[in-house]
Protein backbone atom coordinates (compact mmCIF):
# COMPACT_ATOMS: atom_id res chain seq x y z
CA UNK A 1 0.00 0.00 0.00
CA UNK A 2 2.88 2.24 0.79
CA UNK A 3 4.22 1.70 -2.89
CA UNK A 4 0.95 2.54 -4.19
CA UNK A 5 0.56 5.65 -2.12
CA UNK A 6 3.38 6.75 -4.15
CA UNK A 7 1.67 6.48 -7.73
CA UNK A 8 -0.79 9.64 -6.11
CA UNK A 9 -1.25 12.34 -8.17
CA UNK A 10 -0.35 15.68 -6.57
CA UNK A 11 -1.62 19.05 -7.55
CA UNK A 12 1.27 20.68 -6.69
CA UNK A 13 3.18 19.03 -9.31
CA UNK A 14 0.63 19.69 -11.95
CA UNK A 15 0.96 22.59 -14.67
CA UNK A 16 -2.78 24.00 -15.09
CA UNK A 17 -2.70 23.04 -18.26
CA UNK A 18 -2.93 19.32 -16.73
CA UNK A 19 -4.83 20.55 -13.87
CA UNK A 20 -7.57 21.55 -16.24
CA UNK A 21 -7.92 18.48 -18.26
CA UNK A 22 -7.94 16.58 -14.34
CA UNK A 23 -10.15 18.71 -12.72
CA UNK A 24 -13.71 18.14 -14.16
CA UNK A 25 -13.67 14.69 -13.54
CA UNK A 26 -11.55 14.77 -10.62
CA UNK A 27 -12.18 14.75 -6.74
CA UNK A 28 -9.51 17.22 -5.56
CA UNK A 29 -8.20 15.39 -1.64
CA UNK A 30 -7.40 18.52 0.77
CA UNK A 31 -5.32 17.16 3.64
CA UNK A 32 -5.85 19.17 6.87
CA UNK A 33 -3.69 18.75 9.97
CA UNK A 34 -2.77 20.93 12.66
CA UNK A 35 1.04 22.21 13.55
CA UNK A 36 0.56 20.62 17.30
CA UNK A 37 2.50 19.58 20.09
CA UNK A 38 2.24 15.56 20.21
CA UNK A 39 4.28 15.00 23.35
CA UNK A 40 7.96 14.68 23.77
CA UNK A 41 8.48 11.73 21.13
CA UNK A 42 6.53 12.90 18.35
CA UNK A 43 6.42 15.72 15.78
CA UNK A 44 4.46 18.72 15.32
CA UNK A 45 3.59 17.95 12.05
CA UNK A 46 2.00 14.88 12.96
CA UNK A 47 -1.82 15.23 12.40
CA UNK A 48 -0.64 17.16 8.78
CA UNK A 49 1.92 13.65 8.28
CA UNK A 50 -1.08 11.72 8.83
CA UNK A 51 -3.77 13.69 7.13
CA UNK A 52 -1.74 13.77 3.73
CA UNK A 53 -0.79 10.21 4.35
CA UNK A 54 -4.64 8.99 4.19
CA UNK A 55 -5.30 11.67 1.37
CA UNK A 56 -2.51 9.81 -0.95
CA UNK A 57 -3.42 6.65 -0.02
CA UNK A 58 -7.15 7.88 -1.35
CA UNK A 59 -5.24 8.67 -4.31
CA UNK A 60 -3.84 5.46 -4.90
CA UNK A 61 -7.21 3.72 -4.72
CA UNK A 62 -9.11 6.08 -7.07
CA UNK A 63 -7.48 7.11 -10.08
CA UNK A 64 -10.31 9.69 -10.00
CA UNK A 65 -8.55 11.80 -7.17
CA UNK A 66 -5.87 14.51 -6.93
CA UNK A 67 -4.40 15.44 -3.88
CA UNK A 68 -4.16 19.30 -2.61
CA UNK A 69 -1.02 20.66 -1.03
CA UNK A 70 -1.89 19.95 2.56
CA UNK A 71 -3.56 22.71 5.01
CA UNK A 72 -0.96 22.49 8.07
CA UNK A 73 -2.41 24.72 10.13
CA UNK A 74 -5.51 24.06 12.61
CA UNK A 75 -7.70 24.87 15.41
CA UNK A 76 -5.36 23.80 18.47
CA UNK A 77 -5.46 26.40 21.17
CA UNK A 78 -6.05 23.73 23.67
CA UNK A 79 -2.48 22.92 23.19
CA UNK A 80 -1.90 26.22 24.12
CA UNK A 81 1.37 26.67 26.35
CA UNK A 82 3.55 23.88 24.48
CA UNK A 83 6.26 26.02 22.64
CA UNK A 84 5.69 25.01 18.90
CA UNK A 85 2.08 24.67 18.56
CA UNK A 86 0.85 27.02 16.08
CA UNK A 87 -2.75 27.12 15.77
CA UNK A 88 -5.20 29.76 13.44
CA UNK A 89 -8.48 29.08 15.94
CA UNK A 90 -11.84 27.53 14.66
CA UNK A 91 -13.36 31.03 13.10
CA UNK A 92 -10.19 31.33 10.35
CA UNK A 93 -9.94 27.63 9.60
CA UNK A 94 -13.44 27.74 8.97
CA UNK A 95 -12.80 30.22 6.21
CA UNK A 96 -10.00 29.16 4.93
CA UNK A 97 -11.53 26.10 4.35
CA UNK A 98 -14.90 28.15 2.67
CA UNK A 99 -12.61 30.33 0.37
CA UNK A 100 -10.52 27.38 -0.77
CA UNK A 101 -12.82 25.20 -1.54
CA UNK A 102 -14.97 27.65 -3.55
CA UNK A 103 -11.82 28.15 -5.48
CA UNK A 104 -11.56 24.66 -6.32
CA UNK A 105 -14.71 24.85 -8.74
CA UNK A 106 -13.26 23.08 -11.45
CA UNK A 107 -12.94 20.25 -9.55
CA UNK A 108 -15.94 17.59 -9.80
CA UNK A 109 -15.82 17.88 -5.93
CA UNK A 110 -13.80 18.70 -2.64
CA UNK A 111 -12.96 15.58 0.08
CA UNK A 112 -11.63 17.30 3.44
CA UNK A 113 -9.45 14.83 4.94
CA UNK A 114 -8.47 15.82 8.53
CA UNK A 115 -6.57 14.10 11.55
CA UNK A 116 -7.11 16.92 14.26
CA UNK A 117 -9.95 16.31 16.28
CA UNK A 118 -10.13 19.85 17.23
CA UNK A 119 -10.56 20.94 13.35
CA UNK A 120 -13.79 19.05 13.42
CA UNK A 121 -16.07 21.53 14.38
CA UNK A 122 -14.73 24.46 11.89
CA UNK A 123 -14.80 21.60 9.17
CA UNK A 124 -18.58 21.19 9.37
CA UNK A 125 -19.54 23.90 9.97
CA UNK A 126 -17.47 25.13 6.69
CA UNK A 127 -19.33 21.88 4.58
CA UNK A 128 -22.68 23.20 5.73
CA UNK A 129 -21.92 26.75 4.41
CA UNK A 130 -20.56 25.53 1.35
CA UNK A 131 -23.06 22.67 0.38
CA UNK A 132 -25.78 25.59 0.86
CA UNK A 133 -23.72 27.14 -1.84
CA UNK A 134 -24.77 24.51 -4.04
CA UNK A 135 -20.86 23.35 -4.01
CA UNK A 136 -19.83 18.78 -3.46
CA UNK A 137 -17.74 18.85 -0.80
CA UNK A 138 -17.48 16.10 2.26
CA UNK A 139 -15.44 15.91 5.17
CA UNK A 140 -13.84 13.05 6.56
CA UNK A 141 -11.59 12.42 9.86
CA UNK A 142 -10.50 8.94 11.66
CA UNK A 143 -13.24 7.30 13.50
CA UNK A 144 -13.50 8.43 17.18
CA UNK A 145 -10.22 7.36 19.30
CA UNK A 146 -10.16 4.98 21.95
CA UNK A 147 -11.31 7.49 24.70
CA UNK A 148 -8.36 6.45 26.71
CA UNK A 149 -5.86 7.12 24.08
CA UNK A 150 -6.75 10.31 22.19
CA UNK A 151 -3.53 11.83 21.69
CA UNK A 152 0.14 11.19 20.78
CA UNK A 153 -0.67 7.59 22.71
CA UNK A 154 -0.22 4.60 20.97
CA UNK A 155 -2.84 4.74 17.97
CA UNK A 156 -0.55 8.43 16.78
CA UNK A 157 2.81 6.86 17.63
CA UNK A 158 2.36 3.32 16.04
CA UNK A 159 0.69 5.12 12.60
CA UNK A 160 4.08 7.52 12.92
CA UNK A 161 6.34 4.67 13.26
CA UNK A 162 4.41 2.97 9.84
CA UNK A 163 4.72 6.31 7.96
CA UNK A 164 8.37 6.97 8.95
CA UNK A 165 10.50 5.58 12.23
CA UNK A 166 12.58 8.72 12.13
CA UNK A 167 10.34 10.73 13.16
CA UNK A 168 9.38 9.31 16.23
CA UNK A 169 12.20 9.71 19.26
CA UNK A 170 11.09 6.34 20.87
CA UNK A 171 13.33 7.09 23.54
CA UNK A 172 11.40 9.83 24.85
CA UNK A 173 8.15 8.63 24.89
CA UNK A 174 6.31 8.60 28.11
CA UNK A 175 2.73 8.23 29.17
CA UNK A 176 -0.06 10.99 30.00
CA UNK A 177 -2.83 10.18 31.93
CA UNK A 178 -5.04 7.27 30.38
CA UNK A 179 -8.88 8.18 32.00
CA UNK A 180 -11.75 8.21 29.39
CA UNK A 181 -11.33 11.51 27.51
CA UNK A 182 -14.96 12.42 29.06
CA UNK A 183 -13.70 12.43 32.80
CA UNK A 184 -10.82 15.22 31.79
CA UNK A 185 -12.61 16.73 28.92
CA UNK A 186 -14.25 19.25 31.26
CA UNK A 187 -10.86 20.47 32.68
CA UNK A 188 -9.14 20.66 29.32
CA UNK A 189 -11.69 22.65 27.62
CA UNK A 190 -11.64 25.11 30.53
CA UNK A 191 -7.92 25.42 31.18
CA UNK A 192 -6.08 23.70 28.09
CA UNK A 193 -3.91 20.23 27.85
CA UNK A 194 -1.07 21.10 29.91
CA UNK A 195 -3.48 21.61 32.63
CA UNK A 196 -4.31 17.60 32.59
CA UNK A 197 -1.00 16.20 31.43
CA UNK A 198 2.26 18.35 31.24
CA UNK A 199 3.67 15.88 28.93
CA UNK A 200 1.08 16.23 26.26
CA UNK A 201 0.13 13.21 26.08
CA UNK A 202 -3.02 11.71 26.61
CA UNK A 203 -2.58 7.60 26.73
CA UNK A 204 0.33 5.86 26.41
CA UNK A 205 2.90 4.81 24.10
CA UNK A 206 4.17 2.09 24.95
CA UNK A 207 3.27 -1.21 23.15
CA UNK A 208 3.46 1.50 20.10
CA UNK A 209 5.10 -0.91 16.33
CA UNK A 210 4.54 -0.01 13.17
CA UNK A 211 2.79 -3.30 12.44
CA UNK A 212 0.06 -1.82 14.59
CA UNK A 213 0.53 1.48 12.68
CA UNK A 214 0.03 0.25 9.52
CA UNK A 215 -3.16 -1.82 10.10
CA UNK A 216 -4.63 1.72 11.79
CA UNK A 217 -3.74 3.29 8.27
CA UNK A 218 -5.39 0.54 6.33
CA UNK A 219 -8.41 0.50 8.33
CA UNK A 220 -8.90 4.30 8.59
CA UNK A 221 -8.03 4.23 4.60
CA UNK A 222 -11.00 1.84 3.97
CA UNK A 223 -13.48 3.34 5.54
CA UNK A 224 -12.23 6.81 3.88
CA UNK A 225 -12.90 4.87 0.55
CA UNK A 226 -16.08 3.56 1.75
CA UNK A 227 -17.74 6.80 2.89
CA UNK A 228 -16.52 8.42 -1.00
CA UNK A 229 -17.39 5.33 -2.69
CA UNK A 230 -19.31 6.40 -5.80
CA UNK A 231 -19.10 10.26 -4.43
CA UNK A 232 -20.11 12.71 -6.05
ZN1 LIG B 1 -2.70 14.20 16.49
Amino acid sequence: MAGAAERAVDLGALTWPEAETAAAAAVLAVPVGSTEQHGPHLPLATDTEIATALARRLAAARPDVVVAPAVAYGSSGEHAGFPGTLSIGQHALEIVIVELVRSADAFAGVAVVSAHGGNDRPLRRAALRLAGEGRAVRVWSPPAPDPTDSHAGRVETSVMLALGPGAVRTGRAEAGPCRPLAEILPRLQRCGVAAVSPNGVLGDPAGASPEEGREILDRWAADLLAVLDGWP
